[in-house]
């Protein structure tokens, strides 16, 4: 009676690791909701879970339901994962698909309990299948960049995972299953089975774990330093990137301020709304007319600075006299056809030693000047 205890005690510590994951997951999206797939990541450990409890507290207590509902359990689990995994890099599969390969292999297991009772066939329906699912989402994955450690790890360990499930399932059972359950129970297969799903399951949930960790990490940062309306650097991360730039120049470094003309209008006659969609628009039109490597923020209502390296006085005034005429042509649909959108800027180059707070009033005194010399056009000083 302890014997079986124990016994019982110890197969639950799997799917109590996977329940710990599951809940770890869920907390993470519960906290931020913009990652849906660490809600499938939760699911799937639930799903798994729950299989594995059916399986091990042998209930229902019949062998073809058993074998249906928890094997069910364990199939939603694995296309909810591979789905889940492809979610985070924007590859996901039509949802469709998810009751049709379940439906599949509900039918095929049926078959082959209650029709042809055939165990070695569900355990390659099974095995194979899972396999195959898990392939398919590694080889979706495959053309996704993977800059970051936590994605190439990711990656093979899917891959690995996923290959694992036919040279195990040949080389365990062959081509004959073990007759009576106590004989199933203590094969290879079955052994080697629990082994492999605690060893590269759980590396697979880590790998994801980690991967999720980083996303938030990476949202965390990227809430901490881009402005939301934007897309710009906020003024934080404005602060940071100037100071380390200033450290490091690459060539001459100059700075372009850009204050929007008679913004107040905007908000006054189409309500601030309106005004935040033409500062969501200029966020983009600045990004977009500005080198790769400029930084550029708002570090005010409606003002943005754009730093430039390796750009002396003369092409950083090019540089605003491009960004003007974006701005100026640009066709704000939520505007009226008269009304024009123009900005002014105050442009200087850095002097050898300068320190920021006198580059940047420099520019700013010039970008006074443009005002007071009539909005929509550089000075430079
Ligand atoms: P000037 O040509 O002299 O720059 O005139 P202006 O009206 O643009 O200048 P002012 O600095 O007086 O007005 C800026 C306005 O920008 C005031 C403020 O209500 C508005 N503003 C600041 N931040 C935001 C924002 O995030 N969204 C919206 N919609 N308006 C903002
Ligand atoms: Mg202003
Ligand atoms: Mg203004």
């Amino acid at each position: 009676m302890e014997g079986v205890v124990v016994r019982l005690t110890l197969s639950l510590i799997g799917p109590g690791i996977m329940l710990v994951f599951g809940a770890a997951f869920a907390g993470a999206w519960a906290i931020d909701r913009r990652r849906p797939y660490l809600l499938l990541m939760a699911l799937t450990c639930l799903l798994f879970t729950l299989g594995a409890v059916c399986q091990i507290l042998y209930w229902p207590n019949s062998t073809g339901l058993n074998a249906m509902l928890s094997g069910a359990l364990y199939t939603a689990a694995v296309l909810l994962a591979a789905q889940g995994i492809l979610l985070r890099s924007d590859r996901a599969y039509p949802w469709a698909l998810f009751p049709v390969m379940l439906a599949i292999f509900l039918m095929l297991t049926a078959y082959f309990f209650y029709v042809d009772r055939n165990l070695l066939a569900r355990v390659y329906i099974q095995n194979f299948g899972y396999g195959l699912v898990l392939l398919a989402a590694a080889l979706r994955l495959w053309t996704v960049p993977r800059t970051r450690p936590v994605d190439r790890i990711l990656f093979w360990v899917l891959l690995v995972f996923a290959l694992h499930f036919f040279p195990r399932t040949l080389l365990t059972i062959g081509f004959s299953a073990p007759v009576g359950e106590r004989a199933f129970a203590n094969s290879i297969f079955w052994q080697t089975l629990q082994l492999s799903l605690a060893v590269l399951g759980v590396s697979l949930a880590l790998a994801i774990f980690a991967a999720a960790f980083s996303d938030l990490l990476d949202d965390a940062r990227h809430d901490r330093t881009i402005d939301a309306l934007t897309g710009t650097l906020n003024r934080h991360g404005l602060e940071e990137a100037v100071a380390a730039r200033m450290k490091k120049p690459e060539g001459p470094t100059s700075v372009v301020l850009c204050d929007v003309d008679h913004f107040k209008r905007i908000n006054d006659s189409h309500g601030h709304d309106v005004g935040d969609a033409v500062l969501k628009a200029i966020g983009s039109i600045l990004r977009d007319a500005a080198r790769q490597k400029d930084l550029i923020g708002r570090f005010g209502g409606e003002e943005f600075l754009i730093l430039l390296s390796d750009a002396d006085l003369k092409k950083a005034t090019q540089c605003a006299e491009r960004l003007r005429l974006a701005v100026a042509s640009h066709d704000f649909p939520l505007l009226s056809e008269s009304e024009s959108v123009t900005a002014s800027f105050g442009v200087a180059e850095r002097r050898p030693g300068e320190t920021w707070e006198s580059l940047f009033k420099r520019a700013d005194i010039c970008l006074y000047a443009a005002k007071h010399a009539g909005r929509n056009r550089i000075i430079a000083g």
